[in-house]
């Protein structure tokens, strides 16, 4: 034989063996436990390959764990979680309102002043002008019509009156038939991965079992910090090639979740394409995508910084617009925010606040609670 075409087949059987010995390492990133996107080996990195083929060429089979690999369970966190009272952290909401507060408190009777200093809290306190007015005219009418005369009577029914606005199932649903899945979408940075990262802990707490989806695939800092959490809370990590589809990715750890049985998917999403009508684009596809496998989207909810005040409500209202929102989490309450935007939310966007993050940390997710958020934010320091 020509020496030269001999060379040529060794060339193709080694160019052929490495392509092969490449998809298996990919194979073998599926397997849990063994390489993850966070580093130390709780989460599971799937490769994408090229183009949107991922969910064709990732079947069920592939995405099963191998026998005695770590569960959910093992992986469980152990440690239990303090969580925050908004008292102790709406450090900022407060302190603007209580002078107010007081100020009120300290007039002998309901005045017109009385109401100017309520209205000028609830305004600083980025309630809002319309919902503001529309609160106050129910104060009044109920003063009236009750025929009281103190202000700390005032105060109570402003109290009444916030709460009955913000009163809301805070329930997550799931679906009946697994996997769960949850979507979230928001622009970068308001908290999305971090929340994620703080549902899939309380859900690793209740006994549920988690895949994360790394949905956001135009950042791999956001997928690098998914892995993180996934990690931390022994949940599944589900990622793709930079760039790559992020529907593909998402059905894909739905699949992975329904080959393991696993309860929830957590699907992270990207904040931000090349324009905002992409953005919306993309994130409609990504729904419609998530639901056609097994299991059905049974949340989707929206993440907003509370610090951003009304220009929040602005972004909320386009997210409403592509996706079925079904509710917000509202993060950083703990920081500058002045808290009011919740009654803006729910009053202009008739949007639930179902979760609301108070810090950083994993403990820092609490459910939403219209009567201790209203019993803090009007108070008396
Ligand atoms: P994403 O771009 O929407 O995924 O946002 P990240 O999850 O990366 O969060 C952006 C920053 O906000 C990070 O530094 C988080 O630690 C921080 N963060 C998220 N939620 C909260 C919260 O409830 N309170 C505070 N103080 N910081 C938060």
């Amino acid at each position: 034989m020509d020496p030269i075409f001999v060379v040529l087949i060794v060339l193709a059987i080694v160019i052929v063996g490495g392509g092969v010995a490449f998809v298996a390492t990919s194979r073998d990133r599926g397997a849990p436990g063994e390489v993850g996107a966070g580093g130390d080996g709780g989460s599971t990195a799937l490769a994408e390959p090229p183009g949107d083929t991922l969910v064709e060429e990732t079947p069920p089979e592939a995405l099963e764990a191998p026998e005695g690999a770590p569960t959910p369970e093992d992986r469980a966190p152990t440690e239990e979680l303090v969580r925050p009272s908004f008292r102790e952290r709406l450090a900022k909401a407060r302190s603007t309102f209580s002078g107010y507060v007081t100020s009120v408190l300290s007039r002998s009777e309901i005045s017109e002043e009385s109401y100017e200093e309520l209205e000028e809290a609830l305004i600083l306190a980025d309630v809002g002008i319309g919902p503001t007015q529309e609160l106050l005219d129910s104060v009044r009418s109920t003063v009236k019509e009750r025929k009281l005369t103190t202000n700390a009577e005032l105060i109570e029914v402003l109290r009444a009156e916030m709460k009955l606005r913000l009163e809301a199932p805070t329930e997550l649903v799931r679906s009946e038939e697994s996997p769960t899945i949850w979507l979230f979408v928001g622009v970068n940075g308001v908290g999305k991965t971090t929340t994620i990262g703080k549902v899939g802990r309380r859900l690793a707490d209740e006994g549920a079992s988690v895949v994360m989806a790394a949905g956001d695939t135009f950042r791999a800092a956001a997928a690098e910090q998914l892995g993180t959490w996934a990690d931390r809370c022994g949940a599944e990590l589900v990622r793709g090639a930079e760039g790559g589809d992020p529907s593909s990715v998402i059905f894909d750890a739905v699949e992975a979740a329904a080959a393991r049985s696993a309860d929830v998917v957590l699907a992270d999403t990207a904040g931000r394409l090349h324009t905002k009508t992409n953005l919306m684009d993309e994130l409609a596809k990504v729904r419609r995508v998530a639901d056609k496998g097994s299991g059905s989207v049974t949340e989707v909810l929206l993440v907003l910084d509370a610090t951003t005040g009304q220009n929040g409500l602005n972004q909320a209202r386009q997210f409403a617009e592509a996706t079925d929102v079904t509710g917000v989490v509202l993060t950083k309450l703990d920081g500058s925010a002045k808290g009011g935007i919740v009654f803006a939310i729910r009053s202009e966007l008739g949007l639930p606040v179902k979760l609301v993050g108070l810090g950083e940390t994993a403990a820092d997710l609490v459910d939403f609670d219209a009567d201790e958020f209203v019993e803090a934010l009007v108070a008396v320091d």
